[in-house]
């Protein structure tokens, strides 16, 4: 099968290499538009279940990435001065170029061909093909040409965001909110590799234009935030890497392929990094595109409807988990006054609506039984 792909991110590179396990004669390749080492942003996070779940699908490739992750046993959340650990959420954290890296020496040791710094613009430059995969994304060409084939919807989300690394080493994926005179502010931070962490600020829209953020050239923005977080920060820089402020589109499709042609990973829909899932997200899409074109060989239509029916159900249930995330964020100017430390700990925990006093109980006990003792009707 001759396989054309657009983009060497996760969901193209990871795709490709199931297409070539499976079957060696296929004629893959994929045209990505930025040099070999080239990237932007960070480090990614895994949750340990996005792990396992890549481990049952795929071991090699699991046990092949698994010794350069920095692993984690617990959350925090930080509320001014005072840290709540939350336990049982266990992360692992890599940096987004080592992981790109990695996979281009996976996909290219099994003979699938990355061609770098080939900018590809119209399906033309493509040439013929059986299955052409769009796996550009979030701002995929491809998908917004076609967005009456794909019945788009993108949905720009307020909050503004920048994503900063620092060289502080953080022991645990934390979150951080800080009350400013102007709003409030969360850092997303995580260590992804000994010495350096990912750096995400996050501020709602009233705040940025309160602070004047849209303003301010790109030292002074990097200069604010680190008086914001110095408490944090003690001492390290912030790192910019072309770091700009952004919104967040919530990109969703009806239909994910047209002829043939599919879409994969963040062009297919975005999940907010808030929930840490694009990445496995991306990957677990491949699965099942994969898993589509095998079960039907010889009819690409058919396996590509196979793609859609396999995928829907449980992609939607994150996807739907990570709107609601977005909405708390976007909430935080309320939330983070009128909530004690443990109450907003409570809050995160509990806030897309899947996990359960319950599952807090279970998870962290001492997290419950100090939410249960602020409030003793509801738990009486
Ligand atoms: C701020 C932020 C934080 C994030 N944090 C996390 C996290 O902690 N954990 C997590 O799992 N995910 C995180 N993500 C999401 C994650 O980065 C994406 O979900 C994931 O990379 C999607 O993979 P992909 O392969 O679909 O797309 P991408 O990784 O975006 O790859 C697309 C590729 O296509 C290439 N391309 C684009 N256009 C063209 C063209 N015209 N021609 C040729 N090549 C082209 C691009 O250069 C790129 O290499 C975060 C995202 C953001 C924005």
């Amino acid at each position: 099968m001759k396989i054309r792909i657009l983009g060497a991110g996760p969901a193209g590179m990871y795709f490709a290499s199931l297409m070539k396990r499976h079957d060696p004669s296929s004629d893959i390749v994929i045209y990505e538009r930025s040099p070999r080492d080239a990237t932007w942003g960070f480090g990614v996070v895994f949750s340990d279940r996005a792990l396992e779940f890549l481990k049952a699908d795929d071991k090699e490739l699991h046990d092949y990435l698994a010794p350069h992750f920095e692993n984690w046993p617990e959350i925090t959340v930080v509320h001014n001065d005072t840290h709540v650990p939350v336990a049982g959420n266990g992360f692992a954290s890599i940096g987004r170029l080592e992981l790109l890296n990695l996979m281009h020496a996976f996909v290219e040791r099994l003979g699938v061909r990355i061609e770098f710094e080939s900018e590809i613009n119209s399906l033309a430059d493509l040439g013929p093909a059986d299955l052409i995969v769009g796996a550009n994304g979030a701002f995929s060409w491809l998908r917004a040409e076609n967005e009456e084939k794909f019945g788009t919807t993108v949905d720009w989300r307020a909050n503004r965001f920048i994503w900063y690394g620092t060289t502080k080493a953080f022991n645990s994926l934390t979150l951080t909110f800080r009350e400013t005179e102007q709003g409030v502010f969360c850092a997303h931070h995580y260590r992804y590799k000994p010495d350096r962490s990912t750096f995400l600020v996050e501020v709602q829209d009233d705040t940025w234009h309160r602070v004047g953020f849209d303003t301010m050239s790109p030292e002074e923005t990097t200069a604010f935030c680190e008086r914001v977080f110095a408490k944090d920060l003690e001492g390290h820089a912030i790192i910019s890497n072309h770091s700009q402020w952004r919104q967040f589109p919530a990109v969703w499709n009806e239909r994910w392929s047209f002829e043939n042609v599919v879409l994969l990973g963040d062009a297919l829909r975005t999940a907010h990094f808030s929930i840490g899932s694009g990445t496995r997200l991306a990957m677990e899409d491949a699965v099942a595109l994969f898993k589509g074109l095998r079960d039907c060989p010889t009819d690409i239509q058919a396996a590509l409807q196979r793609f859609q029916q396999l995928r829907l159900p449980p992609m939607k249930k994150i996807w739907d988990a990570a709107n609601v995330s977005i909405r708390w964020y976007e909430d935080m100017d309320r939330l983070v006054p009128s909530l004690s430390p443990v109450e907003l700990a409570y809050s995160y925990m509990t806030r897309t609506g899947r996990v359960s006093h319950d599952d807090v109980r279970k998870r962290d006990p001492q997290l419950a039984a100090a939410y249960e003792s602020l409030h003793p009707k509801e738990f009486a």
